[in-house]
């Protein structure tokens, strides 16, 4: 006979396979739980199929996505200054090329200058209206094609780069 699972009788199952799939350990469960290690083996091993996996895995993920957009919705984004401080930084780049009378120089900097702007109207607009749906940053396709096209723009200014990669990092969004 199969002893009754103690786990799978405890009020908060739900919460207790959430922290399962999310890699808590059996110890730490079992701590939070009131319940012993070796109960919450035997359940892990027996009784949170597949699907169940599965399912709470895609629940993790979609609530990861969601606070990523909330996070990029609250309107203090550093890619937004970042971006900012590049248009400044072509901007005084452009002034210098034009006191300089070296114009190859200043249409460069004006063509990066118009680029950058574009970004900055274009993140401003997508990510206030098109990041409050779940999504997975990095598997959508306009995200991969904004980060790139940022990442293009940023080439030319490594600290604001860095700025910007050690933002995305906080908010862990991968290299799509
Ligand atoms: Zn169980």
């Amino acid at each position: 006979m199969a002893r009754p699972c103690t786990a799978c009788a405890h009020p908060r199952i739900a919460s207790l396979n959430r922290d399962l799939v999310a890699g808590v350990t059996n110890a730490e469960v079992a701590r939070r739980y009131g319940l012993k290690p070796d109960a919450i083996r035997r359940h892990a091993d027996n009784h949170l199929d597949e699907e169940q996996r599965r399912e709470i895995t895609l629940a993790l993920r979609t609530e990861r996505a969601q606070a990523v957009a909330d996070a990029l919705n609250e309107g203090d984004v550093e890619i937004h200054r970042s971006l900012k401080r590049v248009v400044t930084e072509i901007d005084s780049l452009l002034q210098r090329a034009k006191a300089d009378g070296n114009d190859p120089l200043a249409l460069m900097s004006l063509r990066e200058m118009r680029n950058a702007l574009m970004d900055l109207a274009k993140l401003t607009g997508t990510l206030q209206n098109e990041l409050t749906v779940n999504v997975n940053l990095n598997e959508s396709p306009q995200f991969i094609v904004l980060r790139q096209m940022i990442l293009r723009v940023l080439d030319r200014h490594p600290d604001a780069k860095a700025d910007f990669l050690g933002e995305m990092q906080r908010l862990q969004i991968g290299h799509g």
